[in-house]
């Protein structure tokens, strides 16, 4: 599993500093979550071939997690895509790209797919035998969803030197790794733990942002491997969390404890503070696996 970083501040685009948009990929499948204005251009810095991207998840119309959207769309096309696109978004999400094409006489030569959102109760909004990724509902100050991306079990791994010393015929080996026992050439009965070993935990990533401090995530984002969480301000700004919807650092190290995950990733900076330290150690001050996420950052969690 691997994380991304193409922008990770509030509010608008800055010299130096990009908002919201991250790829995720997680058994080779390639996810982009969020697209802040530039996010075609950091794609292209990163070199992250535009065709592995088919599936876009937008938490909420804000434009610094969206404003990117129609440019790259826009871009597919020009570039001749031919690979269906999936957009998932909340209600509305259609209308806005739609109108802007509609108006340009611009249509995609691909087939663009909406997938748009109003439920307030988590659901299942992507599935394949690998992947799945589910809604989580934020708090914000418009309709809001984060997402749980979450690996399947996976089959067992098959030590072929072994299958073949029991005498094992090939035939049976995808039953091992489905996990039955089966018979050998011989007639013997071979257990399937003579074999294989257990498969890799499934990996999983949850994405937080923009939300006010909201512990009803909890349970959903339960034992995640990596929790990305906004923390818009220190704690001497705290005060506007509840009014600005945000939450502060402090806040996103509290859920993170709360549901037990395994890294904490902040992210969603005010632009306001000189530097992210700052975000690092009020954070750790609940929670021990802190780290800052930066524009142009790559985390690698496999
Ligand atoms: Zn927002």
């Amino acid at each position: 599993m691997k994380l991304t970083i193409l922008g990770c501040y509030s509010a608008t685009p800055r010299a130096l500093t990009n908002t919201t948009s991250q790829v995720l990929e997680i058994n080779n499948h390639m996810f982009l979550i969020d697209c802040g204005e530039g996010t075609q251009v950091h794609l292209r810095r990163h070199k992250i071939k535009f065709n592995r991207i088919k599936h876009v998840f937008i938490s909420h119309l804000h434009g610094d997690h969206f404003f990117g959207l129609v440019g790259l769309i826009s871009t597919f096309r020009l570039l001749k895509r031919e690979a269906d696109l999936h957009v998932y978004g909340p209600k509305g999400i259609k209308e806005i790209v739609t109108l802007q094409m509609k108006l340009a006489d611009s249509w995609t030569n691909y087939n663009l797919y909406f997938h748009e959102l109003s439920s307030k109760e988590s659901q299942l909004v992507y599935e394949d035998d690998v992947v799945e990724v589910h809604t989580i509902p934020l708090e914000h100050r418009i309709y809001t969803n984060g997402y749980l991306f979450k690996e399947k079990e996976g089959e067992r791994k098959l030590d072929v030197d072994l299958a073949e010393e029991a005498n094992i015929n090939v035939a049976y080996y995808r039953k091992l790794k489905q996990g039955f026992d089966v018979e050998n050439e011989d007639g013997v009965l071979i257990r399937n733990e003579s074999v294989t070993r257990d498969a890799e935990k499934p990996k999983s990533y949850a994405f937080c942002s923009d939300t006010v401090y909201k512990e009803d995530i909890v349970p959903i984002i339960k034992d995640v491997d990596v929790l990305y969480h906004e923390s818009t301000f220190l704690e001497k700004h705290a005060h506007l969390g509840p009014k600005t919807k945000h939450s502060t650092a402090k806040e996103a190290a509290s859920i993170a404890k709360q549901a037990n995950v395994g890294t904490l990733v902040l992210g969603h900076f005010s632009t306001r503070y000189g530097g992210l330290e700052g975000f690092k150690t009020e954070a750790e001050e609940v929670f021990d696996n802190v780290k800052l996420s930066g524009d142009g950052k790559v985390f690698d969690f496999s």
